[in-house]
C-alpha cells in the first residue's frame, strides 16, 4: 500500500495471520528480491513470504509498473478509458479491468484508513449522474441500474477529508447507506463533544439522520434554497436537531469538493460521451478519487 506523500506502508498478506494488515506490532523484514525485481518480505508470526505488491493491482499484472501508474494517474484527469487505450496502446476492456483493480485497491485502503475520525463539522450534499442513459431517455426494458444516479457524499469541513460516499438512485436507502458508513468512520459524539452535520433541504437526511444520532450529541442544520425557474430566489438556514449556529449552516465546502469531482471525473460531466456503462465502473472511479483526494 502506499500512503501519503509517497510512503510504503508494509502488512503481513498472508490472510490466515493474526498480524493480516495490522500496521501495529508487527513484525516483518525485509529478505532479498523476487525475478521480477519486486522487494520480498518475511512476516516472522506467520514465517510466511510475500512480495511487495501482494494483494495490488500489480501483483501477477501482465502490464509493467509504469503502465499501471499511468492507468492509475489518468483516472484522476478526465481521461476516457479509450483515451487512455489510445495513449498506451491496450485494449480498453485491459485498462478498464485495471481501474477496477485499483478502484477495488484504493476502497480498501479508505476502509482501512477512514475511521475513528473525530466528531466535529461535517458537510452532506448529493452529486448528480447517469448510467449508460439519462432518465429522459430510459424504456420500458431497460435494466434497474440505467438511467440517472446520484452520489450522496460527505465531507469533514476543516481538514476536507471525504469521509464517505454512497451510489445509487435518489431514494432515502441510498442516503440511509452513505449514513451508515458515515455514522461507522466517525468517532461516536458525547453532548460535551458533539457532532455537527450541515445539508441542502433534502427531507431524505431529516428522517435518516435522527435514526443515528439521538439530539443531545448532535447539531443538525438544512440549508434550504428556494428556487422559482431555476434562478435562486432565496436560502433559509434551518435547524433540524440540537441547537447549530444559524450563521454556519452552510454546504459550501461540499458543494467546492463535489464540484472538483465534477472537474476531475470525466464520467461527472453533464454532456459527457465518457459516462459509466455500469455501477460497477462508477463506483470504481469514485473510490479511486476519495483515496486521492484524502492521502495523495
Ligand atoms: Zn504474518
Amino acid at each position: 500500500m502506499v500512503g501519503k506523500r509517497g510512503l510504503i506502508l508494509i502488512t503481513c498478506q498472508n490472510p490466515d495471520c493474526a498480524y493480516f494488515q495490522i500496521e501495529e506490532g508487527k513484525d516483518i523484514t525485509k529478505n532479498g528480491h523476487n525475478k521480477a525485481g519486486n522487494q520480498q518480505y518475511y512476516c516472522h508470526h506467520c514465517g510466511k513470504y510475500f512480495i511487495e505488491t501482494r494483494n495490488t493491482p500489480l501483483y501477477h499484472s501482465r502490464l509493467p509498473r509504469s503502465e499501471v501508474l499511468i492507468i492509475a494517474k489518468h483516472a484522476m484527469e478526465k481521461t476516457s478509458i479509450r483515451g487512455v487505450s489510445r495513449v498506451i496502446n491496450h485494449h480498453r476492456d485491459t485498462i478498464s479491468r485495471y481501474y477496477h483493480l485499483i478502484g477495488e485497491h484504493a476502497e480498501n485502503f479508505n476502509d482501512h484508513y477512514i475511521r475513528d475520525i473525530p466528531a466535529g463539522d461535517c458537510e452532506m450534499d448529493e452529486i448528480w449522474g447517469f448510467i449508460q442513459k439519462k432518465n429522459k431517455n430510459l424504456q420500458m426494458n431497460d435494466p434497474e441500474e440505467y438511467g440517472d444516479c446520484w452520489t450522496y457524499t460527505s465531507f469533514k469541513r476543516e481538514s476536507g477529508l471525504f469521509i464517505a460516499f454512497q451510489t445509487g438512485k435518489r431514494i432515502e436507502s441510498t442516503c440511509a447507506d452513505m449514513l451508515d458508513l458515515f455514522f461507522d468512520r466517525m468517532n461516536l459524539p458525547t453532548p460535551n463533544e458533539k457532532i455537527s452535520i450541515y445539508s441542502d433541504g433534502n427531507v431524505q437526511y431529516t428522517i435518516c439522520i435522527p435514526e443515528l444520532y439521538c439530539e443531545p450529541c448532535i447539531n443538525y442544520g438544512q440549508l434550504v434554497k428556494v428556487k422559482k425557474k431555476n434562478s435562486l430566489v432565496c436560502v433559509i438556514r434551518e435547524k433540524v436537531l440540537g441547537n447549530p449556529h444559524v450563521s454556519s449552516i452552510s454546504t459550501s465546502v461540499v458543494e467546492g469538493y463535489n464540484n472538483k469531482i465534477r472537474q476531475r471525473l470525466s464520467r461527472f460531466g453533464r454532456k459527457t460521451a465518457s459516462f459509466s456503462k455500469k455501477t460497477q465502473g462508477f463506483i470504481a472511479a469514485l473510490n479511486i478519487f476519495q483515496f486521492v483526494h484524502n492521502f495523495y
